[in-house]
Formats: structure tokens, sequence, C-alpha cells
């Protein structure tokens, strides 16, 4: 992945809830300089029949802000206007020391003239939300989805919602598996990459493999955590950069592997499972 771009900061709101982060949205939107405040509200704003300032910016907030934690979104001007698609081909993250929003595509899969799209739904809930969940999460934003995915004729719509929830169920099994299953449960994380790039939106793959080097230390298999951890390292360094938070933490645990949480607490055994 290529940095495609940083984006400044016009302001973050915080809250614990909804309500709260609102609340905080009309007052740190009401203190921004006369030019900010342009720039604001210029932004697009699906709910904008409202001759009320605070629905004005709430309307422009809900449809532009970007979640950079469980309780703050930002909103930065340039990043709002890519559009939305189910299997991006660009992503975005949020660099916490630099206060940056950055997105990074694979520029060597784009062709001239390809439209650079980015997600509105967190990898989380795409995993295992049907073609018709997906709408409706989106109907907030005002539109309804024509990406490539949801432009499916209805029989490979089936089979992409069929992945989905499988990809969900793997995800909610693979703690439960008994210690004896671990090369099963490492096989079921191989199939859920696998699945991840049939759907075309293999993000958050960096999770599963993760996962699987975690798994691996337990049972002290140090060549299969350092493939794994590599892995892991990589989708990271190629979707958030080489400084962000995700890819250090994951290079700490490269410099030394015994350190990871758990490392050797079970029977010590030896997997041969790979990509
Ligand atoms: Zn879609």
């Amino acid at each position: 992945g290529d940095l495609i771009l940083v984006d400044k900061l016009l302001f973050i709101a915080n809250g614990p809830d909804n309500g709260q982060k609102m609340i905080n949205t009309m007052s740190v939107a009401q203190k921004l300089s006369l030019n900010e405040k342009k720039e604001f509200f210029l932004l697009k704003n699906a709910h904008s029949s409202s001759q009320c300032i605070n629905h004005l910016i709430i309307g422009i907030f809900n449809l532009n802000a970007f979640a950079i934690s469980d309780t703050a979104s930002a909103i930065c001007m340039l990043a709002s206007g890519f559009n939305h698609s189910c299997s991006p081909n660009a992503r975005y993250s949020w660099h916490v020391a630099g206060g940056w929003l950055r997105i990074y595509a694979d520029t060597l899969a784009l062709v001239v003239g390809e439209e650079v799209y980015i997600s509105y739904i967190s990898g989380r809930h795409i995993y295992g939300s049907h073609h018709k969940d997906r709408q409706n999460q989106l109907k907030n934003y005002g539109f309804i989805c024509s990406c490539i995915i949801c432009s499916l004729p209805f029989s490979e719509q089936e089979a992409s919602d069929r992945r989905q929830v499988e990809i969900a169920c793997i995800w909610e099994s693979v703690p439960y598996y008994m210690p004896h299953q671990t090369a099963d449960r490492l096989g079921a994380i191989v199939h859920t990459v696998h699945l991840l790039k049939e759907e075309g939106y293999a993000a958050d793959k960096d999770d599963f493999t993760n996962d699987a080097a975690a798994i691996c230390a337990c049972h002290a298999d140090w060549e299969s955590v350092q493939y794994w951890v590599t892995k892991t390292y990589k989708t990271r360094v190629a979707e958030f950069g080489e400084d962000s938070q995700r890819a250090t933490d994951i290079h700490n645990i490269y410099l030394d592997l015994k350190r990871s949480p758990d490392a050797g607490m079970q029977r010590k055994q030896k997997f041969t499972v790979g990509l």
C-alpha cells in the first residue's frame, strides 16, 4: 500500500455515547473560526432541510465524521470527499501522534481513472452483514450502495452473503477451540483469510493472522509465530504505515517473539499451517 492522502483535521468531537458526542460536536463547531465554519458548511449534508443551525451541524457531522477511536470522531475536509464501497480499494486510519487522517491504497493495483473508495462501515460490521444489512447501515448517509459487491447478480450476491456469514461465524468461534484442536483452529483462520480475499475485502485480515501468531506462541512454535507475525506486520505497514501504532505493536513482538502474551502456556507443538 501507498500513502495517498494525509489530511489535516478540522475538529474532533468526543463523547462516551452518541448523545454526549452530539452535544460536544455542537459546542466545538460553534467555536470554529469564521473561515473554518465556512469550510465546514461546504461539506455535504443528507439532512439539509432544517433551518436550525444545530441540526445542520449534526447533519454534516453524521455524514462526514470519521470514527478515530471508540469515543471520538474527526472531521477532515479532503477525506470527506471519498465515496463508499463495501469492497474498498483504500483504507483510512488515524495517526495518533501526528493528528492526521491518512489514506493508504495499493496504487499498483489501481488503473488510471479508477475511483478510490473507502468503506464507511468498519470491517467488523461488514463481516457477517448481508447485502441488505449493509444497505440499512448506509441509509443514514442518504444513498443506496451500488458498489461492485452490492450490484452483483442475484446468485453471486447470495454467494457473497454466505461468505460473510461464514466469516462472522469463524471469527466468533476462534476463541473457543480446545487446546487439542489447535491445528483445526489455524485451518479455520486460513480459510477465513481466503474467504476475505474472495469477497474482495481483505482489510482486517491482520486481526486473523495476528490471532494465528498468538495461538502458535501458546504452543511455543516460534517458526510459525515468525511466519504469522511477518504476515501481520506486512499487512499493517501496507494499510496503516510503518510508523502507525498497529504496525509498531507488531514490530515490538517481532523483536522478541517469546515476549508475546501467553507464550509457551500450552503443550509444545509444531504446526505446518500457512496461507
Ligand atoms: Zn456496497
